[in-house]
């Protein structure tokens, strides 16, 4: 039974950051006996676990995510979703105004070109899949199991898709799947973009360490890269770039909010 008088923190994760967030609090001495829960969406199948209180599966919209927020007496929400995560950043946003929770939004700051990269930015998955045709016909996509079925009518080309579990129809015709999780090494990109004969590279602007060498790779070899440009996130949402930023928000909110 949770402790009522323990300030509590709800993190929407789904990330690295997410986790890193959850492992920091988890030491007593940073988190000074806060209670800490994740929450999943339960989209992967065996997700990397965070340190702590973990939940799995939907809150039920904006209004089931108030409703827990208020019936586990959440003292501050930190989204710490993946970038595309839209739905659930808004949700949460609305959520945190309807109970006056205190929500920061923690966003890894995007990729930035550097030179001799060829990118091609786009709006969304559908622009993506409107420019491929004119770039190249064999397609790496890193785009995630759940953005696959955007380009499944490009009969034309070629793709070998990568994602940590396998796609669901619709998927394209011609289709190699790779299933892996990041971090994923220089070496081993390289290697992905040749052994594929890879002419294209698409991939939303997730940012961060972890994924960024196959833009290395790609740039090395001379191939364009398709990015994804981000959602924005919701009006008047704080947001902080770095686990400790948002350690020090979680600070910030005093010993007993309430
Ligand atoms: P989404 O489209 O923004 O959200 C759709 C619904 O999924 C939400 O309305 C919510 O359901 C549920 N949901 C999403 N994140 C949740 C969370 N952390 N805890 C509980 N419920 C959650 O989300 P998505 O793009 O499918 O991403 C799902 C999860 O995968 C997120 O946790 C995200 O961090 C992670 N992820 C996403 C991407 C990506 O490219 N989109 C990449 C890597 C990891 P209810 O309305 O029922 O509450």
């Amino acid at each position: 039974m949770a402790d009522p008088a323990r300030r509590h923190l709800l993190i929407l994760g789904g990330t690295t950051e997410a986790r890193a967030l959850a492992a920091a609090l988890a030491d007593a001495s940073s988190s000074a006996g806060a209670r800490v829960t994740s929450s999943l969406a339960g989209r992967v199948a065996e997700p990397r676990l965070p340190a702590g209180e973990v939940r799995i599966g939907g809150f039920g919209g904006p209004e089931g995510l108030a409703d827990w927020l208020r019936a586990e007496r959440v003292d501050a929400v930190v989204d710490a979703t993946h970038p595309f995560a839209a739905v659930m950043s808004r949700n949460a946003a609305e959520a945190a105004r309807a109970t006056g929770v205190p929500l920061l939004a923690l966003r890894r700051p995007g990729w930035a070109p550097v030179a001799g990269d060829r990118w091609h930015p786009v709006p969304s998955l559908a622009a993506a899949a409107e420019l491929l045709p004119s770039l190249g016909r064999r397609i790496l996509l890193t785009t995630g199991r759940q953005g696959i079925g955007a380009f499944a009518h490009l009969d034309g080309l070629h793709f070998v898709a990568r994602s940590v579990d396998p796609p669901e129809p619709p998927v394209p015709a011609s289709l190699d799947v790779l299933l892996d999780r990041g971090p994923f090494t220089l070496d081993a990109e390289r290697a992905v973009l040749r052994e594929h004969r890879i002419e294209v590279v698409v991939t939303k602007d997730s940012g961060g360490a972890a994924t960024a060498p196959k833009l290395t790779a790609a740039r090395e070899l001379g191939l364009p890269v398709v990015i994804v440009e981000r959602p924005p996130l919701p009006a008047g949402v704080p947001v902080a770039r770095t686990v400790e930023a948002a350690l020090a928000w979680w600070s910030a909110q005093g010993p007993d909010p309430r």
